[in-house]
């Protein structure tokens, strides 16, 4: 007998809260429930990271995208030039051909391809000039949107480095509440973890151990019957609700 006391009187209070025996159990339920927690926590993180990933990829995506429509300009840009260019060299060819031409008519005609390549020519350069007022402001738009889509990336890298820090975090956290739970399982006397480990079997989330509260379950919220109240006040015995099957005790 612990502590020279009855063997009835050890039982009595046994789903008590106050109860030191019972205490152990209540211990090692509240390690096991934060171990569930933080093995859920663990469990979730990969699909948040896999998101960040994708966001992260998106807005990178998005800074090739804005950059993207002014560098299309920019070849438009550098054709323009190419074809201004080649046009001036096309009237240089054709003006020295009319210093070497003796009838009039042929000096005409050269006379018109000539001043029809400068109108072309005078129509690339507007395009040209239009162009290139574009490309200001593509320049400036993609320059907004990259320095406002770094600034999401560096965010979203933030969270990534703090959620793979937490990820080391949980799992030495586990390995600490693993020790505990040892620990405890020890403290727990033999029929009663029996009972406990078959609950928690049973039931598929916490809490596997409620107290009673106005007569009801407070895991389940429904009344429990008075064979209920008796077996763990009368009785004394480790008793489980008669609605949800958890391990039921009195707040003392
Ligand atoms: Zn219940």
């Amino acid at each position: 007998m612990h502590h020279g006391r009855p063997f009835s009187q050890q039982l009595f209070t046994k789903m008590l809260s106050n109860n030191p025996e019972f205490k152990t159990l209540l211990l090692l339920h509240s390690r096991d429930r934060r171990e569930k927690s933080l093995a859920k926590e663990l469990a979730n993180l990969p699909g948040i990271l896999n998101g960040l990933e994708r966001k992260i990829a998106v807005e990178k995506e998005s800074i090739a995208i804005a950059t993207q429509e002014l560098k299309g300009m920019e070849t438009l840009n550098n054709s323009l030039e190419t074809e201004i260019t080649s046009i001036g060299e096309q009237v240089a060819r054709q003006k020295n051909k009319q210093l070497e031409v003796k009838k009039n008519e042929e000096y005409q005609a050269l006379e018109n391809e000539i001043a029809s390549l400068l109108t072309t020519q005078s129509e690339k350069e507007d395009e040209q000039i239009a162009v290139l007022l574009q490309i200001d402001d593509a320049r400036e738009t993609a320059r907004i949107a990259e320095e406002k889509i770094s600034l999401r990336v560096v965010d979203l890298e933030k969270q990534r480095s703090e959620l793979l820090e937490r990820e080391k975090e949980l799992k030495q956290d586990l390995q600490a509440i693993a020790v505990e739970i040892s620990a405890s399982r020890g403290e727990v006397e033999t029929p009663m973890l029996e009972v406990y480990d078959r609950t928690k079997k049973i039931l598929t989330n916490p809490p596997y151990v409620a107290p009673i509260e106005d007569q009801k379950c407070s895991g389940c919220n429904l009344r429990v019957s008075n064979d209920v109240i008796s077996s763990v006040l009368v009785e004394q015995k480790i008793t489980q609700c008669d609605q949800c099957g958890r391990i039921v005790y009195v707040e003392r």
